[in-house]
Protein backbone atom coordinates (compact mmCIF):
# COMPACT_ATOMS: atom_id res chain seq x y z
CA UNK A 1 0.00 0.00 0.00
CA UNK A 2 1.00 3.66 -0.52
CA UNK A 3 3.51 4.84 1.88
CA UNK A 4 3.09 8.45 0.69
CA UNK A 5 -0.57 8.67 1.56
CA UNK A 6 -0.24 6.86 5.58
CA UNK A 7 2.65 9.69 5.99
CA UNK A 8 0.03 12.71 5.06
CA UNK A 9 -2.47 11.24 7.40
CA UNK A 10 -0.10 10.71 10.45
CA UNK A 11 1.29 14.30 9.23
CA UNK A 12 -2.53 15.36 9.31
CA UNK A 13 -3.16 14.03 13.26
CA UNK A 14 -0.18 16.43 14.31
CA UNK A 15 -1.26 19.39 12.18
CA UNK A 16 -5.13 19.22 13.87
CA UNK A 17 -3.61 18.31 17.21
CA UNK A 18 -0.87 22.01 16.73
CA UNK A 19 -3.69 23.64 15.37
CA UNK A 20 -5.88 22.57 19.09
CA UNK A 21 -8.53 21.37 16.39
CA UNK A 22 -8.90 18.26 17.68
CA UNK A 23 -7.53 16.40 21.67
CA UNK A 24 -4.88 13.29 21.00
CA UNK A 25 -7.60 10.38 21.26
CA UNK A 26 -10.53 12.31 18.92
CA UNK A 27 -11.56 12.51 15.73
CA UNK A 28 -10.46 10.25 12.74
CA UNK A 29 -8.93 10.81 9.42
CA UNK A 30 -9.31 8.75 6.49
CA UNK A 31 -8.35 9.36 2.84
CA UNK A 32 -9.86 7.16 -0.31
CA UNK A 33 -7.28 5.63 -3.27
CA UNK A 34 -9.35 3.57 -5.44
CA UNK A 35 -11.49 0.83 -4.04
CA UNK A 36 -9.04 1.42 -0.57
CA UNK A 37 -9.39 3.57 2.54
CA UNK A 38 -6.62 4.74 4.76
CA UNK A 39 -7.72 5.47 8.09
CA UNK A 40 -6.68 6.37 11.51
CA UNK A 41 -6.72 2.93 13.71
CA UNK A 42 -9.21 3.69 17.48
CA UNK A 43 -6.58 3.99 20.59
CA UNK A 44 -3.58 5.90 19.15
CA UNK A 45 -3.48 9.63 19.62
CA UNK A 46 -3.75 11.97 16.49
CA UNK A 47 -0.41 13.81 17.52
CA UNK A 48 2.16 10.79 17.73
CA UNK A 49 0.40 8.90 14.78
CA UNK A 50 3.54 7.14 12.82
CA UNK A 51 2.62 6.16 9.34
CA UNK A 52 2.64 2.71 10.39
CA UNK A 53 -0.30 2.99 12.51
CA UNK A 54 -2.38 4.22 9.74
CA UNK A 55 -4.93 0.95 8.55
CA UNK A 56 -5.91 0.48 4.89
CA UNK A 57 -9.37 -1.60 4.63
CA UNK A 58 -11.63 -2.10 1.77
CA UNK A 59 -15.44 -0.91 1.38
CA UNK A 60 -17.45 -3.38 3.50
CA UNK A 61 -14.46 -2.23 6.67
CA UNK A 62 -12.18 -5.85 5.96
CA UNK A 63 -8.51 -4.79 6.58
CA UNK A 64 -6.43 -5.04 4.34
CA UNK A 65 -2.81 -4.03 5.85
CA UNK A 66 -2.18 -2.67 9.22
CA UNK A 67 -1.94 -3.73 12.99
CA UNK A 68 -4.05 -2.36 14.68
CA UNK A 69 -8.44 -1.55 14.62
CA UNK A 70 -9.64 1.12 12.17
CA UNK A 71 -11.38 3.67 13.90
CA UNK A 72 -14.69 3.00 15.38
CA UNK A 73 -16.36 5.77 13.50
CA UNK A 74 -15.63 3.96 9.72
CA UNK A 75 -19.12 3.72 8.86
CA UNK A 76 -19.99 7.09 8.50
CA UNK A 77 -16.62 7.02 6.57
CA UNK A 78 -17.32 4.38 4.15
CA UNK A 79 -20.86 5.82 3.76
CA UNK A 80 -19.65 9.27 3.17
CA UNK A 81 -17.50 8.09 0.38
CA UNK A 82 -20.20 5.57 -1.40
CA UNK A 83 -22.43 8.91 -1.46
CA UNK A 84 -20.15 11.40 -2.51
CA UNK A 85 -18.03 10.36 -5.91
CA UNK A 86 -16.06 13.82 -5.48
CA UNK A 87 -14.69 13.19 -1.68
CA UNK A 88 -11.02 11.97 -1.12
CA UNK A 89 -10.79 12.68 2.26
CA UNK A 90 -12.61 13.29 5.56
CA UNK A 91 -11.57 14.74 8.69
CA UNK A 92 -13.72 14.34 11.75
CA UNK A 93 -12.02 16.40 15.18
CA UNK A 94 -13.70 17.82 17.94
CA UNK A 95 -12.52 21.47 17.61
CA UNK A 96 -12.99 22.99 20.79
CA UNK A 97 -15.24 26.27 19.63
CA UNK A 98 -16.94 24.45 16.75
CA UNK A 99 -18.18 21.56 18.99
CA UNK A 100 -19.53 24.33 21.84
CA UNK A 101 -21.98 25.23 18.76
CA UNK A 102 -22.73 21.66 18.51
CA UNK A 103 -22.98 21.30 22.37
CA UNK A 104 -25.38 24.14 22.51
CA UNK A 105 -27.48 22.80 19.25
CA UNK A 106 -26.89 25.74 16.77
CA UNK A 107 -26.29 25.02 13.41
CA UNK A 108 -24.81 27.73 11.16
CA UNK A 109 -26.95 28.54 8.37
CA UNK A 110 -26.89 32.11 7.90
CA UNK A 111 -24.22 33.66 5.55
CA UNK A 112 -22.49 35.54 7.47
CA UNK A 113 -19.15 36.04 6.52
CA UNK A 114 -17.45 36.21 2.92
CA UNK A 115 -15.09 33.30 3.06
CA UNK A 116 -17.16 30.67 5.22
CA UNK A 117 -19.62 31.24 2.52
CA UNK A 118 -17.87 30.81 -0.12
CA UNK A 119 -15.91 27.68 1.82
CA UNK A 120 -18.12 25.91 3.84
CA UNK A 121 -21.97 27.04 2.57
CA UNK A 122 -24.62 25.76 5.16
CA UNK A 123 -22.88 24.03 8.28
CA UNK A 124 -26.02 21.83 9.45
CA UNK A 125 -26.59 19.85 12.75
CA UNK A 126 -27.47 16.64 13.05
CA UNK A 127 -28.83 14.74 15.65
CA UNK A 128 -27.13 13.35 18.77
CA UNK A 129 -26.64 9.20 18.06
CA UNK A 130 -23.98 7.55 19.77
CA UNK A 131 -20.49 7.38 18.54
CA UNK A 132 -19.83 4.48 16.41
CA UNK A 133 -23.84 3.84 15.90
CA UNK A 134 -25.41 2.76 12.35
CA UNK A 135 -28.06 6.30 13.21
CA UNK A 136 -25.30 8.41 13.17
CA UNK A 137 -23.70 6.58 9.88
CA UNK A 138 -27.34 6.96 8.36
CA UNK A 139 -27.68 10.71 9.19
CA UNK A 140 -23.86 12.02 8.01
CA UNK A 141 -24.89 9.59 4.59
CA UNK A 142 -27.72 11.69 4.10
CA UNK A 143 -26.86 15.19 5.18
CA UNK A 144 -23.43 15.04 3.60
CA UNK A 145 -24.86 14.69 -0.31
CA UNK A 146 -25.36 18.72 -0.09
CA UNK A 147 -22.68 19.88 2.24
CA UNK A 148 -19.07 19.84 3.21
CA UNK A 149 -18.79 20.36 6.71
CA UNK A 150 -21.50 19.06 9.42
CA UNK A 151 -21.82 19.13 13.33
CA UNK A 152 -22.82 16.39 15.17
CA UNK A 153 -25.09 17.22 18.45
CA UNK A 154 -22.77 16.96 21.87
CA UNK A 155 -20.07 15.50 19.47
CA UNK A 156 -17.92 17.16 17.19
CA UNK A 157 -17.61 18.05 13.26
CA UNK A 158 -16.84 16.41 10.07
CA UNK A 159 -15.28 18.11 6.94
CA UNK A 160 -14.74 16.87 3.04
CA UNK A 161 -12.80 17.55 0.31
CA UNK A 162 -10.94 16.16 -2.51
CA UNK A 163 -7.50 16.56 -0.54
CA UNK A 164 -6.47 16.77 3.12
CA UNK A 165 -5.33 20.06 3.05
CA UNK A 166 -9.09 21.12 1.37
CA UNK A 167 -10.68 19.30 4.21
CA UNK A 168 -8.16 20.38 6.73
CA UNK A 169 -8.68 24.25 5.51
CA UNK A 170 -12.88 23.84 5.78
CA UNK A 171 -12.14 22.38 9.51
CA UNK A 172 -9.81 25.45 9.98
CA UNK A 173 -12.58 27.75 8.73
CA UNK A 174 -15.34 26.02 10.39
CA UNK A 175 -13.42 26.78 13.64
CA UNK A 176 -12.67 30.12 12.99
CA UNK A 177 -16.23 31.29 12.07
CA UNK A 178 -17.40 30.23 15.19
CA UNK A 179 -15.45 31.99 17.18
CA UNK A 180 -16.49 34.77 15.25
CA UNK A 181 -19.79 34.21 15.65
CA UNK A 182 -18.90 34.45 19.47
CA UNK A 183 -17.11 37.85 19.39
CA UNK A 184 -20.25 38.71 17.00
CA UNK A 185 -22.52 38.20 19.76
CA UNK A 186 -20.48 39.84 22.67
CA UNK A 187 -20.75 42.95 20.01
CA UNK A 188 -24.34 43.40 19.46
CA UNK A 189 -25.55 39.69 17.25
CA UNK A 190 -24.01 38.67 13.71
CA UNK A 191 -26.11 39.96 10.71
CA UNK A 192 -26.39 38.79 7.47
CA UNK A 193 -25.11 39.29 4.18
CA UNK A 194 -27.67 40.85 1.87
CA UNK A 195 -29.39 38.08 -0.61
CA UNK A 196 -28.68 40.43 -3.49
CA UNK A 197 -25.02 40.66 -2.56
CA UNK A 198 -24.79 36.99 -2.09
CA UNK A 199 -25.66 36.81 -5.51
CA UNK A 200 -23.09 39.12 -6.78
CA UNK A 201 -19.98 37.16 -4.55
CA UNK A 202 -21.12 33.71 -5.89
CA UNK A 203 -20.93 35.19 -9.76
CA UNK A 204 -17.72 36.67 -8.79
CA UNK A 205 -16.84 32.86 -7.68
CA UNK A 206 -18.22 31.05 -10.68
CA UNK A 207 -15.81 33.88 -13.44
CA UNK A 208 -13.20 32.92 -10.68
CA UNK A 209 -13.29 29.43 -11.37
CA UNK A 210 -13.82 29.15 -14.84
ZN1 LIG B 1 -15.96 11.56 17.27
Amino acid sequence: MKRKIKEDIALMGKRLYERRLNGGYGGNISVKDNDMIYITPSGVPKDILDYSDIIVMDFKGNIIEGQGKPSSEMLFHILIYKVRDDVSTIIHAHPPIATGFAIAHRPILEPVHEESVVMLGKVPLLPYEVTSSKELAKNVGEAIKEHNALLLANHGAITVGDSLEKAFRRMEELENLCEMLLVAEAAGGAKRIRAEKLKELFSLIKKRNK
